[in-house]
């Protein structure tokens, strides 16, 4: 029988053009551009993205709160989509998988921190999924508010067959940020675990929480979101403006997860903490008044923080949200409505994710 050799697989040569939205400076207001994507690589996925979860980070970014932003920005990396062509070097993905993609795209793969699974700690500086420096070529990263991206395969994850699509975008960011401490903490039966700021990330950390075994209390500034949190599993609701019940729970909790995304005082939620007991910071990029050392010494309380989570932790979520059937709430909106879906996040109005059809860029 004649056999003919195998066709190296066509990828494209040339760079392609995206629909996006994002802003061209500081602060301004998001509205519709145009990116370039480039032609693949040979370790690159294409991927068409379906949906975009918004962070409040984007929001941060945007707006450069912590100094580190470049413009025009294309923000999101709360990412989930279809590969529509690999790579000829690819192994990991093929064309049609259903595929998600967080907060980075790039790392050197090769040194200590990347090595053991934390890229997002990258000795040479892992490459964000917007607002970064391209690795290979120098140019802007831009992220998911657009209708498709190409990224390295390493950094695509792959989204188990029973979550639905249309809301597991928050597991990329909200997910792992709060997945995360958790796991690294040891979250479990018989703790008892705040989780402080009922937004994106909070409402992702009661939920893993829960399905962890601990006994769960939701510490809101907000008295109408109780209802809502008791909803998402919390078994208890303790209000941070209520003096009285903060005074009473002192001494409480062996963990606390702290989501508030702004500067505040720390000292009232240190003295929830048991003896021994951490607190880890994901919110507050920011500095943290009020923090003395006796709160910490005399019952050998820690204070930490956390920043997303490595690529194989971030498969791990995924998988677990599969087995557990874990997904966000979410509010779906049209890429036009990005504006309004920002200011109505910044004032906390958000049930408890904004999720952009990406459909509505077409
Ligand atoms: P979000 O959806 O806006 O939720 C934040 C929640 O914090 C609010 O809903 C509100 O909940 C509470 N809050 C707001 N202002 C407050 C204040 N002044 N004092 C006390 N509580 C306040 O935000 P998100 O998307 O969850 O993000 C939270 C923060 O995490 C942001 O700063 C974001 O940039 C950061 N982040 C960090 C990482 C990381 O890797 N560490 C990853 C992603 C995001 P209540 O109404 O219940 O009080
Ligand atoms: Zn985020």
């Amino acid at each position: 029988m004649a056999t003919t050799a195998q066709p190296e697989l066509e990828t494209p040569a040339q760079p392609t053009t995206a629909k996006a939205w994002g802003v061209e400076s500081a602060g301004a207001a998001a509205l519709p551009l145009t990116i370039e994507r480039r032609a693949l690589r040979p370790e690159d996925v294409a991927i068409k993205i379906s949906y975009c979860g918004i962070c409040h980070s984007d929001l941060h970014m945007a707006r450069n709160d912590w100094g580190m932003s470049r413009y025009p920005m294309v923000p999101g990396h709360e990412i989930v989509g279809t590969v529509t062509d690999i790579g000829r070097g690819v192994s990991r993905h093929k064309v049609g998988d259903r595929v998600a993609v967080g907060c980075l795209v790039d790392s050197d793969l090769t040194c200590e921190q990347c090595r053991a699974g934390f890229e997002q700690f990258c000795a040479t500086g892992a490459t964000l999924t917007y607002s970064g420096i391209d690795r290979q070529d120098g140019s802007l990263t831009q992220g998911g508010y657009s209708q498709h991206i190409v990224v390295r395969e390493e950094f695509v994850c792959r989204l188990p067959d029973s979550l639905d699509i249309a809301k597991a975008a928050p597991l990329l960011c909200a997910g792992i940020t709060t997945y995360s401490p958790l796991r690294k903490y040891g979250v479990g039966p018989g703790q008892k675990v705040g989780i402080a700021g009922l937004g994106g990330l909070g409402h992702m950390g009661v939920k893993f929480a829960v399905a962890l075994g601990a006994d769960v209390t939701m510490i809101t500034t907000s008295p109408g979101k109780g209802q809502d949190a008791r909803e998402l599993g919390a078994h208890h609701v303790l209000l941070s403006t209520d003096a009285e019940a903060m005074a009473s729970s002192a001494n409480r909790f062996d963990f606390i997860l702290n989501t508030i995304p702004v500067s505040h005082e720390v000292g009232p939620y240190l003295n929830l903490l048991k003896p021994n007991g951490t607190m880890v910071v994901v919110g507050a990029i920011d500095s943290l008044p009020g923090l003395h050392g006796g709160q910490l010494v005399m019952r050998n309380r820690a204070i930490a923080g956390s920043l997303i989570g490595g690529l194989p932790e971030t498969q791990e979520m995924l998988d677990f949200c599969g087995e557990h059937g874990i997904l966000p709430e979410i509010e779906t909106i049209r890429i036009d409505e990005v504006n309004q879906a920002w200011a109505r996040m910044e004032k906390g109005d958000v049930r408890y994710r904004f999720v952009i059809d990406m459909a509505s860029l077409a």
